[in-house]
């Protein structure tokens, strides 16, 4: 990353006027517990005792069996507090916003995952707690609704525009606007204004440094892949970065191919030819966007992963070709999830199980002396219904006969 806060060609800080003073302050307080090893050791111990860290690396001894090639580890990332890798991102921000001295906390959120994170923080932190989500989102997300409230958070429901994740943001840009003196925006992912994703991607490294760790000692080489899910790519960074270094570990991003990548319904921005380069929402990078600059609808099953842009980081890795990204469809999904549950208990969030879909169709070309490492970003509680109206839905079925082997259980 250059000063600007462009990784190669993508990234950087478009923000407004007003908001100059308040990111210089966020800059400065950011390199500064960067450079500390005594805010890093604070943070490993708050995530050792709030949020279950380390999380397990889970060999998947069935599922490795099953497809007779490498073997599958599974990083748990479900295991934190609140049931994803969100926990470590909020937790991080917290403790920073504390080192500021600031006394409020707001964020946005669509699928309501990342504010009930946000909220957890705020009431184990003290601070107060606003969320913006739109109007849509709120009837649809009602359980998240209701829990954040229950922490005592403020939930705006917005109902300016479609009533969506975008709407909201921009309703949480204005609050900032008017509060940054006493308040912090809480990025939920690898996104935005610099510098935003540095940071972000700089608390969820714990997962790839634990990763790399247990990978040597329970299997005593380094894996030959690893598959992450990628919505705005923070727990894709977050395992990514522990193994970037080693040029011979292949790291590959799994998108949302929805409904197929050719019905246009889907979030696959580096894994399709849909996207093109944009500024938006402060940064620039691959967006799905019309020839007008307008943002496209997208669709996934997984509600996390059904966003327009994409990390700038990302961007940068794909460009590279560091990182090799494909998309994984519903109906894939389903069946990988279908498979995972019964062959070894786990059930991964939806989002995550896009990186199961890929890791499965490939584990066959690896030898059984050989390893890959899938990142379980979350846990499928939160999709029940969602899930359970899938398997209804007979077309899953379908795909598992129509290809054969692949997921037959
Ligand atoms: C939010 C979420 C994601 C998508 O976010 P990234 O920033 O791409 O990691 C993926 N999985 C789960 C379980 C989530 O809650």
């Amino acid at each position: 990353m250059n000063k600007k806060g462009y990784f190669g060609n993508w990234g950087g800080a478009y923000i407004p006027e007003v908001l100059y003073e308040t990111f210089k302050q966020l800059n400065q307080a950011f390199e500064q517990v960067k450079g500390d090893p005594a805010f890093w050791q604070e943070y490993i111990d708050l995530m050792a005792t709030y949020s279950c860290r380390p999380t397990p690396l889970t060999h998947a001894e069935n599922l490795s069996r099953h497809f007779g090639g490498g073997q599958i580890y599974i990083k748990r990332e479900d295991l934190n507090h609140t049931g994803a890798h969100k926990a470590n991102n909020v937790m991080g921000q917290g403790l920073l916003v504390k080192r500021m001295g600031k006394k409020r906390v707001i964020a946005e959120t669509g699928a309501g995952q990342h504010g009930v994170a946000t909220a957890t923080m705020a009431a184990k932190f003290g601070f107060e707690c606003t969320i913006y989500m739109g109007e849509e989102d709120v009837i649809r997300q009602r359980p998240n609704v209701f829990w954040m409230e229950k922490m005592g958070a403020t939930v705006v429901p917005v109902t300016s525009g479609a009533r969506t994740l975008k709407d909201a943001i921009n309703e949480a840009f204005r609050d900032w606007v008017s509060s940054m003196d006493d308040t912090h925006y809480v990025m939920g992912t690898v996104c935005g204004p610099h510098p935003f994703p540095e940071m972000v991607a700089w608390f969820q490294s714990i997962i790839g440094i634990e990763a790399r760790k247990q990978i040597l000692n329970q299997f005593g080489k380094l894996p030959e892949r690893v598959y992450a899910c990628v919505g705005g790519g923070s727990n894709a960074m977050g395992i990514f970065q522990g193994f970037l270094a080693d040029k011979a570990v292949d790291l590959i991003g799994v998108e949302a191919g929805g409904k197929g990548i050719d019905t246009g319904q889907h979030a696959a921005r580096l894994a399709s030819k849909d996207a093109s380069v944009g500024v938006a929402q402060g940064y620039k990078t691959m967006f799905l966007q019309n020839d007008d600059g307008q943002m496209l609808d997208t669709h996934s099953v997984a509600a996390g992963l059904d966003y327009i842009g994409v990390s700038p980081i990302l961007s940068d890795l794909w460009e590279k070709k560091r990182v090799r990204f494909a998309a994984a469809t519903d109906a894939e999904v389903m069946a990988a999830l279908d498979l995972t549950m019964k062959k070894e208990g786990i059930i991964p969030a939806l989002e995550s199980t896009h990186a199961f879909v890929h890791a499965f169709k490939e584990a066959p070309e690896l030898k059984p002396d050989q390893a890959l490492i899938i990142n379980q970003s979350g846990r499928g509680d939160k999709d029940i219904f969602t899930i359970a109206h899938a398997f209804d839905d007979p077309s899953w079925k379908a795909f598992i006969r129509g290809k054969g082997e692949e997921y037959a259980t």
